[in-house]
This record gives structure tokens, sequence and C-alpha cells, in this order.
């Protein structure tokens, strides 16, 4: 074998103004023989091409699903093997392995290397499994990059999984209550070789796992003099200490998943510890004392919600000077609690949304119980209006500026924002999977 393609598909509308660079294919090229060639197709920044090539490998969540097996087609049809792995073939393989040669379930350590090493012998499997922290030590490759523009910020994984498990979460479903955790050492030395300058993302779903261990990273990542932001439970902010050694260590953005207002949602989605660090207003204003910009998100659709919930939540953050936020439809995907809860009870509108030709981003896919399933549609769209509007986006500047103090993070805000305002409207309503270049619509599904 000489020549692998790694493909990330889009949802199938046109170019992404804040792609961040796809972490996943620096994983699989570091673990790819150097004797290979490998070319990066990803569709959210560049159109698909086709280049000579002996496999395809691609990673798929749910919404890109009916986008990949598009494009799945139509390499087999040229007789080029498809191996697909990620989120959604790990929940479905069945499904997945319908439009692929191969699958790979779990994490890709542990399956790439035999992967390639049967793809060469012609002895390709239907079907890999790999278990989580048995694949060894990632290794990142990131010149696989090439000279794309992405998002300016780095990707680091400092480990994978989330103790908790809130019940519309597909990391939970993924890994159920496995969660590792990299060497600091390790995790300075790859933050020392990234560009300097560029703030530093940590991809990990929860960054806050044991305390002792959140510390020890916290006191590495001191002497770096790096900005950083992280996705991250609001029980840390029970321990003002570790918020400390948050600031100090440089982080700049905590986003937090509140995800709802009313407890009686937090109870239902398994989340009413949200509540452990003593009330919303308190845990921002924790964070927002230490310099700490915070990005909010909220979910919408379960049985307490109605359509004042979308208001509330959008007058929350706003008021609170939240940095960003994020508002959407609940969204069950397979393999969730949640999913398999709104089946069970008939509530689905359509079992796999996601290759629906008629689904629309931000459709609700289930029968809401307080309000119209056209509230839940428009309900997310209205409250990200109301966040990012001019006069919000003024506001929460002027409320939030004496706290986070460093022109940096302001402009860092300022940028975001304006992003997520095209972003958010353009992609708002598009169907999956449909795109201007005529070659890759002729495939079904
Ligand atoms: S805390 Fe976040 S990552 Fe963890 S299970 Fe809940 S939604 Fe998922």
């Amino acid at each position: 074998m000489r020549h692998i393609t790694f493909i990330r598909p889009a949802l199938g509308e046109g170019p992404s103004a804040d792609a961040m660079t796809p972490l996943v294919f620096a994983i699989l090229k570091a673990r790819t023989p150097p004797e290979i060639e490998t070319t990066l197709i990803d569709e959210r920044i560049e159109p698909l091409h086709m280049v000579p090539t002996d496999l395809v490998a691609m990673t798929v969540e749910t919404f890109t699903a009916r986008r990949a097996y598009q494009i799945a087609a139509a390499y087999r049809r040229r007789g080029i093997p498809v191996v697909m792995g990620g989120h959604h073939p790990s929940m479905l393989p069945e499904e997945s392995a319908q439009y692929a040669d191969t699958v790979v379930v779990g994490d890709a350590e542990g399956a790439w290397e035999t992967v390639i090493a049967d793809a060469a012998a012609g002895r390709l499997q239907r079907l890999y499994r790999s278990q989580p922290g048995r694949g060894g030590a990632p290794a990142y490759d990131r010149g696989i990059y090439g000279g794309r523009r992405y998002a300016p910020i780095s990707l680091v994984q400092v480990g994978r999984g989330c103790r908790f498990a809130c019940d519309f979460c597909s990391i939970h479903a993924f890994y159920g209550t496995y969660r590792d955790q990299r060497d600091p050492a390790d995790i300075v030395a790859e933050m020392r070789a990234l560009p300097r300058g560029r703030m530093v993302f940590f991809v990990d779903d929860n960054l806050y796992w044991r305390r002792d261990a959140f510390e020890k990273l916290m006191r590495a990542l001191i002497p770096l003099k790096m900005r950083w932001c992280c996705q991250i439970t609001i029980d840390v902010a029970r321990d003002d200490a570790l918020l400390d050694l948050m600031a100090a260590a440089g982080c700049a953005l905590a986003l937090i998943g509140f995800e709802s207002l009313d407890r009686d949602s937090l109870v239902q989605m398994r989340k009413k510890w949200n509540g452990v660090a003593g009330g919303y207003d308190d845990v921002i204003r924790r964070f927002h004392a230490r310099g700490i910009m915070i990005y909010g998100t909220f979910v919408f659709g379960y049985d307490a919600d109605t359509s004042a919930s979308f208001d509330r939540a959008a007058a929350f953050a706003r008021e609170r000077a939240l940095a960003i936020a994020n508002f959407n439809p609940l969204t069950p995907m397979p393999g969730t609690g949640l999913y398999d809860r709104l089946r069970a009870e008939g509530r689905l509108i359509r079992d796999s949304w996601w290759l629906d030709p008629a689904y629309r981003y931000g459709d609700a896919i289930f029968k809401p119980l307080g309000m119209s399933c056209a509230e839940l549609s428009e309900g997310p769209m209205r409250a990200r209006r109301a966040f990012y509007g001019w006069g919000s986006i003024a506001q929460r500047t002027l409320r939030g500026a004496p706290q986070w103090r460093h022109p940096y993070k302001i402009g860092t805000m300022l940028l975001a924002n304006w992003i997520s305002r095209r972003e958010i409207v353009r992609k708002q309503g598009r169907p999956l999977a449909v795109r201007r270049q005529g070659e890759w619509l002729e495939a079904s599904p």
C-alpha cells in the first residue's frame, strides 16, 4: 500500500470560518508507517477532490454521517476501500458497515496499525474494536495539516472520557465511565512545541477529572505562560484554590455546560449536580473574579422546558456577561440514554434523522412536551440572535471587560462573537450532505 487519504466530511454546506484542526488525523498520521504517503481532505475548509489512493479513512460524526456515506459510495464505486471510525460508527457499526468496507469501533489507537497491515495484505476485516487506554500513549504528527487555514488555535488533548453520565451526552455513550489523563510532563513538552502566541484549546470534554490530577496539571502549566481554554464541569468552582491555580496556569476561557435554568430539567438530564457549586451566579462570579471568561452552553426540550425557556436563558447569559454562549435544541444522538428513552416513548419524529434528506440542521427531532416542535426549532435561534445582537455584545463587553482585564481576552471575545454571529446563521436550516460539487451529489443516501 502506497497512499492513504484521510477525509473529514462536512455537514454539507460551504466552507466553515471556525473549523479547528482535526486532531484525530494527527494521531493517525503519527501511527502510519512513514513509507506510506498520506493526503488530508478536510471538507469543512476545502473542496473534496479525488487523488489516486489505496485506502480512504474517514472520521464520522452523526451530523456528517449522511455526507460520509455519499463520499464513501463514490470511492467504493472506483474500487477503493473505505474505513470509517469515530463516534457515529462506534455507536452504530451495523449502519456504517452498509456504507464502508471496514468500521473501527472505539479509539483509533490500538486498531489503526492493524487496519493498515491488513489493508496492505488484502485481508481487511469488516470490524475492528479497540478498548480505551489499550492503544498506548497518543502521539501527534501535526504536519498532516499542511498550510491549511484553520482557526488560529492549537488543540491539545489531556485525556478522554468524563466521570459524569448526562443522558444526552455522546461522550458518556462512547466511553462509559472510562477516564484517563496523560502525564503532565508529556503535555508540557507537546505544548512547548506549539506555535507561540496562540491560544491552546484543551479538547477534553471535561478537563476536571480528579482533584490531585487536575492540580498536578495546573502546576505543570504555570511556567509555560500560555493562554488556554477548556471545557470543564461546574463542580471545579467549589474549590477556590483550584480556580486560583487555573487562573495562574493561564486559563482565559472556560466552557461550562449550564444546560438549563430549570432544576427539573437538570434532574431529568441527570445533571442536577450542576447546583453543587453554590448556584450559577456564584460560579460565574468566582470565575470572573479571577479573570476567566465563560462560554456557557444551554440545551432546550426537556419536559419542563417551555417556549419561555429560550428567552430566559438568553437574558441570563447576557446579563451575566458570558463571553460566548450556545443555545441548542436537545438532539437525541444514537447510543445515548436520551435517544433510547425518546424512542421507547414513541416521541422521535424520525429514528435515523441523520439520514433523512428532509432533515434540516436545527430541526426538532422529537416531540417535546412543553412546547411545539416549531417552537423547539425556532427558540434556540431566537436566543442566539438575542445574545449575539450588537447591543448585547456591547453590553457584555462593558460589563465583562473590567473583570477579564486583559485586552487580549477582550479581543478574543469580540472575535469569537463576530465569528459566531456569522456561523449560527450559516448553519441553521441547512440540509445535511448537499454540496455544490455535482460529482458528489449523485450518490445516496
Ligand atoms: S459533564 Fe459533559 S462530558 Fe460529562 S457526561 Fe455530562 S455532558 Fe458529557
